[in-house]
């Protein structure tokens, strides 16, 4: 029988070892170093013979602990804890492409990723290719004899289009690049890309998995001859967790799967609303059988998430409007936390691309996101209802 536990059980029972005062709960371990008892144990240590944490840019048992949890629950080999969401994602890059490497990308990526795509990763020569979320049938004619790594999200950002990961899987392994996904949006508790071919994953834990909109983090776990390569590199160039955000982020891993159901359930709620709404020309939301990848976000998907895309009518002037009406959501650049937040792309984070290129993201002037909060769903529907009501 395997020793392996349930998704829950993992989160909440994976624990650094007890120190010598039994404490139930891990202590924070604010310590930059660690000790040896002599030439010997610090010689093996160093050589990596021995198991043991060294210094704190290295490893550290409280962002250990964090690592062998979303390890476990996303079903890797093993994992480094990154400060933020994007340095797992330079780092990844950082460590896995050379220069003349090419990646093949879907164009619907955090905005941060597509800088790195468009102005980093060329000042080292590495060259990226994007198909678009309904165009993947031409993503095979994207890849040539240097692409390196096949990268994705899913569900995307802001628009909350579903790529099938089963096929990018195979695609990948048809022709022998690495599969990259950013599961930020879904958590392990929804979605666990590995089981569909993935060889990294990454995400921003500022996201769902603090959910509470505390701290910034970030992770890369997978394949354990990769992450070791991307350890190196981040070992030498310095982008790790600090201990105090691994404790924190590792409590948060505690309450994911019963703090995930609620949001779900509380963003299936809001979409039905909406759906029902005069004032709402359609609505995104993966487990709505109007999501036009609804059947692969069922094969993928335990639930359907906590984002909610939908386009108010009036372009973008009413989406203003709608945003000056909202008494209770936050407007705020964040997602994945206890407040409900709403965003109008078009007129923010997305303003400064021009119309078109904001429609190859699927981002029409009046879409708006909707990152569902677990207050109570009377309230949460009451805001929105008052603030789409002209
Ligand atoms: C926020 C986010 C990131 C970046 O994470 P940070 O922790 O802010 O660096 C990357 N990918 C996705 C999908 C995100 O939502």
């Amino acid at each position: 029988m395997s020793t392996k536990k349930h998704f829950e059980t993992e989160a909440i029972r994976k624990q650094s070892k007890r120190s010598q005062f039994s404490e139930h709960s891990t202590p924070l371990y604010l310590t930059s170093s660690f000790v040896f008892d002599d030439a010997e144990d610090m010689r093996a240590s160093f050589a990596e013979e021995k198991d043991k944490n060294l210094y704190s840019r290295f490893s550290n048992p409280n962002t250990s602990e964090f690592v062998d949890k979303i390890v476990s629950m996303e079903g890797a080999e093993s994992g480094y804890a990154f400060a933020t969401g994007m340095a797992a994602i330079f780092s990844t890059f950082g460590a896995l492409l050379q220069s003349g490497d090419h990646v093949v990308s879907c164009r619907s990526v955090f905005g941060s990723t597509h800088t790195l795509f468009t102005t980093y990763l060329p000042k080292w020569d590495i060259e990226t290719s994007y198909f678009n979320v309904n165009e993947v049938d031409k993503l095979e004619r994207l890849i040539k004899p240097n692409t390196k790594i096949l990268y994705a999200e899913t569900p995307t950002n802001p628009a909350v289009d579903i790529l099938d990961l089963e096929l990018l899987g195979k695609i990948a392994k048809k022709y022998n690049i690495l599969l990259v996904i950013d599961n930020c949006f879904a958590t392990p508790y929804l979605q666990k890309p590995i089981e569909f071919g993935a060889d990294i994953v990454v995400h921003s834990a500022t996201k769902l998995i603090d959910g509470q909109g505390r701290v910034l983090g970030g992770i890369a776990v997978g394949r354990s001859d990769l992450i070791r390569e991307i350890y190196l590199f981040s070992r030498n160039t310095g982008p790790a967790m600090s201990p105090f955000n691994a404790w924190i982020l590792s409590k948060s891993l505690e309450t994911l799967a019963v703090r995930v159901d609620k949001h779900c359930d509380n963003a299936f709620k809001v979409a039905e609303f909406l759906e029902s709404h005069s004032n709402v020309n359609w609505v995104k939301y993966p487990f709505l059988k109007s999501h036009p990848q609804y059947k692969v976000a069922k094969k993928q998907m335990k639930l359907g998430g906590n984002i909610v895309a939908f386009e108010v009518k009036g372009g973008i002037e009413a989406g203003r409007i709608f945003l000056n009406k909202i008494k209770m959501c936050s407007l705020s650049a964040n997602l994945g936390d206890t407040r409900t937040i709403v965003t109008h792309p078009a007129s923010t984070t997305h303003s400064k691309l021009s119309e078109a290129d904001r429609l190859e993201v699927s981002i029409t002037d009046g879409l708006v996101r909707a990152s569902v909060g677990l207050e109570h769903i009377d309230d949460i529907i009451n805001d929105l209802y008052q603030a789409l009501n002209t």
